[in-house]
């Protein structure tokens, strides 16, 4: 799994079939290597540009702003990460939301990105999160998220981190109230808090395949219960054949298969 995306250079390597590719080949085909077809880390904003319509996202509640009112160090002060974090990745913090079409269908979306402290929610991931599923409650318009989050809840805003879990979870709840049609879209990897609250709320859960999708993770998991667990439990294949996820859908054919499901829904 690449840690903060793919590197820079014309070459990259494929962490699963070890094969050299050219960069502008992988970047070509959705970011899936052409030799295995190994989904590599996608940013936010190139996700947006190959699930939705050129040129039709509109973000929302781009004001909000993460802060530190904990003013927690672990290495370093949270609001210094912040910042590089900031500065690292050129967003404000791990999530964009807003408005969009899917093959012409309108749509509120939400991502979260890996690069930004792992994808982690925080208060503002949280609020902007429930942001979205308040509006699309109010316009009826269907929910898409896309969650690709490594870190889960932010330990680094304590309850702050924890309690947005419940916030967007009684959000999607009235949403889900009212009718309205939520697809989650689970990537590699969503852990933790996020896999613990809205990524696994939804009607209808694709992922990528070969995504890792879990809570703890196998060596959490070994240290705290001593349990030694069966080889890829935490993959896309094996959730499905479990029953945890509806279907696993290739990157390059989610925006159909999105928008196919949007239509059944609303028939
Ligand atoms: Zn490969």
């Amino acid at each position: 799994m690449a840690k903060r995306g793919v590197p820079e250079g014309l070459w990259i390597r494929c962490p699963q079939c070890k094969a050299t590719i050219f960069r502008k080949e992988a970047e070509s085909r959705f970011n899936i290597c052409p030799e295995c077809d190994h989904h590599f880390y996608l940013p936010a904003q190139a996700r947006i540009k190959q699930l939705l319509d050129e040129e039709s996202f509109e973000e929302w509640f781009t004001d909000l702003r993460p802060r530190d009112p904990l003013e927690f160090q672990d290495r370093i002060l949270y609001g210094q990460r912040l910042k590089a974090e900031q500065a690292k990745t050129g967003m404000s913090d791990a999530a964009v939301v807003g408005k969009g079409f899917i093959r012409g269908r309108p749509v509120v979306f939400g991502v979260t990105d890996f690069a930004f402290m792992a994808g982690s929610m925080g208060s503002v991931v949280g609020e902007k999160l429930t942001l979205a599923a308040e509006a699309a409650t109010r316009l009826m318009l269907p929910l898409i998220l896309v969650s690709g989050s490594g870190g889960g809840a932010r330990m680094q805003e304590g309850i702050l981190s924890l309690m947005q879990m419940a916030k967007i979870s009684a959000a999607l709840g009235r949403y889900h109230q009212a009718g309205g049609l939520y697809v989650s879209i689970l990537t590699n990897p969503t852990m933790g808090g996020v896999a613990a609250s809205f990524a696994l709320q939804g009607d209808l859960t694709l992922a990528e395949p070969g995504a890792l999708i879990g809570f703890a993770g196998k060596r959490t998991i070994w240290e705290t219960l001593r349990l030694e667990l069966p080889e890829g439990f935490q993959t896309s294949e094996f959730l499905l054949k479990h029953g945890f996820i509806d279907r696993i859908v290739p990157r390059k054919d989610l925006r159909t298969e999105v928008a196919r499901i949007i239509d059944y829904c609303e028939q």
